[in-house]
């Protein structure tokens, strides 16, 4: 229970509480400034890399454009041989529907077809290369398997040739190789106004355009890699990049995505990439690119760990601060709590040092001097407990607590006292002769008489009425009997005045010395008291020494008996 409190007490301590909170006035707003901070960094950065990958796709486009155009050149160059428009001429005039008719046509086609073929064998990139009828129909094709593989012919083949006066087909896969292909056409204009009925096709490798797309020469660009040809309409990739297949198969790249986001992808071996499709703004095609995570934002990851390291430093420091100011208020502030349970227990010497002009020095200060005023007030009710008031002597129970230790000291070392009963003769006469106050002022001046005649180490105090014990510290017979007679005369031979009276006392003293067969220190102050009865007997104004015991209290040799 005490256990658990005191750690309670440790867990919310002021130096805890401080700490934590130096702690987080820190660390919260160096976390969100810098997390400020790195968003901005890495808008910014994010909108650098999706600038160089545009500035990247539109050169890629000229590329690709201008690699179009050459397959269009080399297709209007291929419908312009007179060969071949001759050739469809005569077979668009050819009526399909007598029998030699067909057997003419058929003879147009296989001069078209022995044509065709020749110019793809010129033409290796040129898979095959088609005479086809307005819908995509072959009519002829570069070989003689040519007619067997299906190809997508453009819905908008129409559109296309009026638009630009040529098409293409989407990109599609040769099923024998897996290499992607594509269908590029012209039309047959064989009549001063335009009209057409056939085409000129070839079916190309798109591979031909991986040169172009060779990011090695763009290197000034940046860090980038080509990944694929992605069509915008379908979301299809169909050229990729060196290496770029595993990449690519994780991703699905659907329409929606082409949105300008950057996204993070990781590659087959496990590389964290930035990539982005960036759409072709002529060519119905996109981009797809990526960078190097680490390579594209190396300076946002330098200002993260800058910013850690920052943070951490900042932290540690206000720490310490957090700690050394703690400990500037722990430290006096727990010498206070010591200070305060030492005078719990009763010490009132304990005094703490002041080292500091400050909040805790002032409380330090305030503190001793409410402790130095305790300890007076202390040393006054001691006093009132054991100063007989009238005369400023010790009161009887104080008196007799000095006894007792001289009885201990006595017992451990052997260093013999004595005893004074001392006890003033007719007193009684006194006060009835010249009233209770003067009764008093004789008491007060026979108590003056004392001190003045007493060693330090000797002690008086007022054992009753007009009764006093003295105790006289090392001292034998000889010294004991001197010192009682010196004061028995210097009180029988004073003044005492009071109120312009002169009066006259005297004093009995009966002296007991310490024995070693005392079983306690009343023994001798019996053996006093014994001796102050006889010398009252023995008609006042006397010393008796009283040598032994009780039992020879009454055999007159066992006493002294000192005249005045
Ligand atoms: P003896 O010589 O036998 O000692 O006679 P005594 O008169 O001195 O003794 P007694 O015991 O008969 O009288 C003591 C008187 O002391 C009685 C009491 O009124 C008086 N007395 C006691 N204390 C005080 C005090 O404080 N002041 C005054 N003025 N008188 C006191
Ligand atoms: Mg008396
Ligand atoms: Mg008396």
């Amino acid at each position: 229970m005490g256990k658990q409190k005191n750690k309670n007490r440790y867990l919310f301590s002021i130096r805890n509480r401080i700490f934590i909170f130096a702690v987080l006035v820190t660390a919260i707003p160096s976390l969100s400034m810098g997390l400020l901070l790195q968003n901005m960094l890495q808008t910014t950065l994010e909108e650098k890399v999706k600038q160089k990958f545009a500035d990247s796709a539109q050169i890629m486009e000229r590329e690709i454009s201008l690699w179009l155009k050459k397959r269009v050149y080399d297709l209007t160059v291929f419908s312009n041989a007179s060969i071949v428009s001759e050739t469809v001429t005569a077979y668009l005039k050819t009526p399909e529907k007598k029998a030699d008719h067909s057997k003419k046509r058929l003879q147009h086609i296989k001069i078209l077809e022995t044509y065709l073929s020749t110019l793809q064998h010129q033409f290796k990139n040129y898979v095959r290369i088609f005479v086809l009828s307005r819908t995509g129909s072959v009519i002829a094709a570069s070989e003689s398997g040519g007619r067997a593989r299906p190809f997508p012919f453009p819905n908008d083949c129409i559109e296309q040739i009026s638009d630009k006066q040529w098409f293409k087909g989407n990109a599609y896969i040769d099923s024998r190789d897996k290499s992607p292909l594509i269908l590029i056409g012209v039309p047959f204009f064989l009549d001063q106004l335009y009209e057409y009925e056939t085409l000129l096709a070839i079916e190309v490798r798109l591979t031909g355009l991986l040169p172009l797309l060779d990011p090695a020469k763009f290197r000034d660009s940046g860090d980038w890699t080509y990944e694929s040809l992605v069509d915008i309409k379908t979301g299809r990739q169909f050229l990729y990049g060196r290496g770029a297949k595993k990449v690519l198969n994780e991703i699905s790249l659907a329409p929606s995505d082409h949105s300008q986001k950057l996204r993070e992808y990781v590659n087959g071996r496990g590389e964290r990439l930035m990539g982005l499709v960036v759409p072709f703004r002529e060519l119905e095609w996109g981009l797809f690119i990526t960078e190097n995570y680490e390579k594209a934002f190396s300076g946002l990851i330098n200002a993260r760990h800058r910013n850690i390291i920052i943070l951490c430093c900042f932290t540690v420091l206000m720490g310490i601060v957090a700690y050394l100011l703690t400990r500037q208020i722990m430290v006096p502030l727990s010498a206070l709590t010591k200070g305060a349970e030492r005078v719990a227990e009763g010490d009132l010497d304990v005094r703490l040092p002041v080292y500091r002009n400050d909040e805790i020095g002032f409380a330090t200060t305030v503190f001793n001097e409410m402790v130095a005023k305790l300890k007076l007030s202390q040393t006054k009710l001691e006093q009132l407990a054991t100063i007989d008031p009238l005369t400023g002597l010790n009161n009887r129970k104080r008196v007799m607590s000095i006894l007792r230790d001289h009885y201990k000291y006595y017992r451990r070392y052997k260093t013999g006292f004595s005893v004074l009963m001392i006890d003033v003769d007719h007193f009684k006469d006194v006060n009835d002769t010249y009233g209770h106050q003067a009764g008093d002022t004789v008491l007060k001046q026979v108590a003056e008489i004392f001190n003045e005649n007493l060693r330090n180490v000797d002690s008086a105090g007022r054992y009753g009425g007009e009764e006093f014990l003295v105790i006289l510290a090392e001292s034998g017979m000889d010294e004991s009997i001197q010192a009682a007679e010196r004061i028995r005369k210097a009180v029988a031979s004073h003044k005492f005045i009071h109120e312009d009276q002169e009066i006259q006392v005297h004093i009995c003293v009966g002296i007991g010395r310490i024995q070693k067969q005392d079983g306690d220190e009343q023994k001798v102050v019996k053996r006093a008291d014994m001796a102050l009865y006889r010398a009252k007997n023995e008609g006042r104004n006397r010393v008796v020494y009283q040598a032994d015991d009780d039992q020879q209290r009454d055999a007159p040799e066992a006493g002294k008996y000192l005249s005045p």
